[in-house]
Formats: C-alpha cells, structure tokens, sequence
C-alpha cells in the first residue's frame, strides 16, 4: 500500500496543453475520483500515473518511491480499462492467472491467488467460462479481479462502470466500495460521473482543462467550492448565479441580478459590503436553499415558467424580473403554479461569493 504524489505534471500532446501544473497528495489508503467534464485530462493524467503517457514534466511519487522514469510494468500499480481489455480466447482463470505466469510466480501461488480474487468477487463459478459467456456486469468483476491477484500497490480504474446498465451500475458501485474498504489499497477512478464519484471517494479531484479546480471531500465540494467553475459543476440541479454590484460612495447601493437593493443588502450576503466594492463579483446559491418570501423581504423577484413535480419536491423554473433564467426547488404542498408571481430570499448562509477572478471569497 503507498500513496501518491503527484508534481507539477504537465503533457502536451503536440502544441495541446492537456495538463498544466497538475500537483496532488493522494493519501495511502484514500479512494480519490478524478471528475470533470470530457477532455478536461483525468484519463491522460490516469495514463500518466501508470506510466503509458510520456509526460512533459513532472513527477510522480508512489509511497517512498520516485517512479517517473519507470516502465508502467515496474510501477506496482493496476488498472482496469472501460473496455475491460479481456483476452477473448482464454477463459476467466487464464484472463486472471495469465500476467502472474509472465512474471514467473509459481503456479501454487497464482492458483491460490486466482481462487482468492474469485472467492471476493464472486466470480468462482465463473472461472470456466470465456468473456463473451458472460454478461457485462461479470466481465467487469474479471477485469477487476486480474488486478486483484496482482496484489498492486495501486488501482487506477478509468470509468469502470460506463459500460453498464443504470441498475447494474449502482450494484457494482456498491461491491467497489466494499472492495475498497476490504483490500484497504489507495484507488484512483476516474468518471464524468458525479454521483459516482461524490459517493465512492474520500476526496475528489475536479479538473478544468487540465488544472485541478479543487481537491477535496465530497461535502467541501458541495459546501466549500473554491471557484465558479466547482460551484457550477458540482450539484443538480445546478447552482443559481446573479450579478452583484456594489458601489459604496453615499448610498451603499447594491445591485444583484441588475436589480437595486437596500443597504441591509451585505447582512443578507454575509459578506461585508466593502469587500462587494470592486464590481464583477457572483453570488451562487443552489435551488434547494433559496426561500420563498413575502414581496418586501424579497431580493429578488420573477415568475414561474416550469413546474417540473419530482414527488417529495418539485423543481420550479424561473424567470426572473432581470430576464435571467433561475431554478428552485420547493417541498411539500406549496402551491406554486406557472405564470405566478415568486419573490425569493437568499438566506445568508447559503450565499457563495465570487469575486471577478471567479474565486470564492472567504466565509
Ligand atoms: P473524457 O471524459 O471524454 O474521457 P478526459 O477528461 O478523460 O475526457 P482525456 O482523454 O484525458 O480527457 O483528453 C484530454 C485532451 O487530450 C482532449 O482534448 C483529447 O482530445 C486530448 N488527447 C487525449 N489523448 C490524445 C492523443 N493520444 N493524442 C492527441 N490528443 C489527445
């Protein structure tokens, strides 16, 4: 077992920057999710990792041991593909047994091996069977279990679960957990996937074109994002931002989405009104925390255009007096039907800011 870290990586695939300046601290035993949108790098920065990317600068660091200049074979380290990458013409025990045999273990060990990988993934009856036998959810746990023998130091898995069905998805996500908590070896997964990645890992690293945004347990992320771009990315429905413009000569004006509001205005946003001061500042806050309100404790004000009813809740969509779009989420009973006239409150506590940079002010 060994962690891993990662420093100042850079690839470029031609004149394409890909990863710039990627720096991580991966603890020994952590389960950590690479997330972000598609072709922000978490599969070239996965590749690099293992050793199949000739990478541009950097180092990688695996427990105590510099591994950069390695051969991906000499690295300790597994990985299961999307695809699977099984070898269609053996069966499961020679798809599982077959590295260990190239690398000279001795057949006792690699039978015992194989019979323990089988025994956690359930996969003993199995051992006969050819990949194209077996259904997709299966030929998932093979690939897993041929890094399971090789007893790695660690596992890189690229979107592992994308090849399945929803259900089996969700089954599989759960026996990967298990595994994780049961083999206790640091993981490296990587999905587009949030809830995947919110629900598996201990931290997750949410890249944007090759940088990473933020590093950080799944609640920070949701609580705490640190920029636009993980406040935008992270949750759905996705989080709600206005404008926030603040001018402080005289009259303390603040104006949100466009709209004026009274000096009571930095209170409301728990932030001091001196830090709004310099224009260009966000405010983000998600639908599930905005209030509905009387007209005069509104901030803001607009009308419904979609009520979509989900069960427990229902999904409101707005628009707002400043022609912005604009999603809530209500509970219960509360009558809200199209054309209506809303006006909302932004409770404090909520209240992200962003200043221009799209950085996060401190709360
Ligand atoms: P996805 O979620 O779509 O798999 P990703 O975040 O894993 O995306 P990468 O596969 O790492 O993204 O790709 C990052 C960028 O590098 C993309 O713009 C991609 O087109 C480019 N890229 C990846 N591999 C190569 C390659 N071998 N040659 C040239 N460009 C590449």
């Amino acid at each position: 077992m060994a962690g891993v870290q990662i420093n100042q990586l850079h690839k470029k695939f031609g004149n394409l920057s890909v990863l710039s300046g990627v720096d991580l601290d991966i603890a020994d035993g952590e389960f950590v999710s690479f997330l972000g949108p598609s072709g922000c790098g978490k599969t070239t920065l996965l590749r690099s990792i293992a050793g199949l990317e000739d990478i541009n600068a950097g180092a990688v660091i695996l427990g105590d041991r510099e591994i950069t200049q390695l051969a991906p074979a000499k690295r300790d380290i597994a990985m299961v593909f999307q695809n699977y990458a099984l070898y269609p013409h053996m069966n499961v025990y020679k798809n599982l047994s077959f590295g260990l045999s190239l690398n000279g273990v001795p057949r006792a060990e690699i039978d015992e091996r194989v019979q323990n990988a089988a025994r956690i993934l359930q996969i003993s009856e199995l051992l006969k069977r050819r990949p194209k036998q077996l259904s997709g959810g299966q030929r998932q746990r093979v690939a897993i279990g041929r890094a399971i023998v090789r007893d790695p130091k660690l596992f890189l898995l690229d979107e592992p679960l994308s090849n399945l069905d929803a259900g089996l998805r969700v089954t599989m996500r759960v026996e990967l957990a298990n595994l994780h908590k049961r083999l206790g070896v640091t993981m490296i997964y990587v999905t587009h996937d949030q809830v995947e990645a919110m629900t598996l890992s201990n931290r997750v690293v949410v890249l944007d074109k090759g940088k990473v945004a933020q590093f950080g347990t799944p609640l920070e992320l949701f609580y705490a994002p640190q920029n636009l771009f993980v406040a935008g990315f992270i949750g759905s429905p996705k989080m709600n931002f206005l404008s926030v413009d603040a001018t402080l000569e005289g009259a303390r004006s603040v104006r949100l989405g466009g709209e004026e509001l009274d000096g009571t205005i930095d209170v409301a946003l728990n932030v001091p009104i001196s830090e709004l001061q310099n224009s260009g500042h966000t405010l983000g806050i998600r639908p599930d925390n905005v209030e509905l309100v009387a007209e005069h404790e509104a901030h803001v004000h607009g009308q419904v255009v979609l009520v979509e009813r989900l069960g427990t809740e229902s999904q409101v969509h707005l628009n707002l007096d400043n022609g912005q779009s604009f999603t809530i989420i209500t509970r219960g009973t509360h009558p809200v039907s199209f054309g209506e006239r809303v006006h909302l409150k932004f409770p404090a506590q909520h209240c992200h800011i962003f200043n221009a940079a799209g950085e996060a002010l401190p709360r």
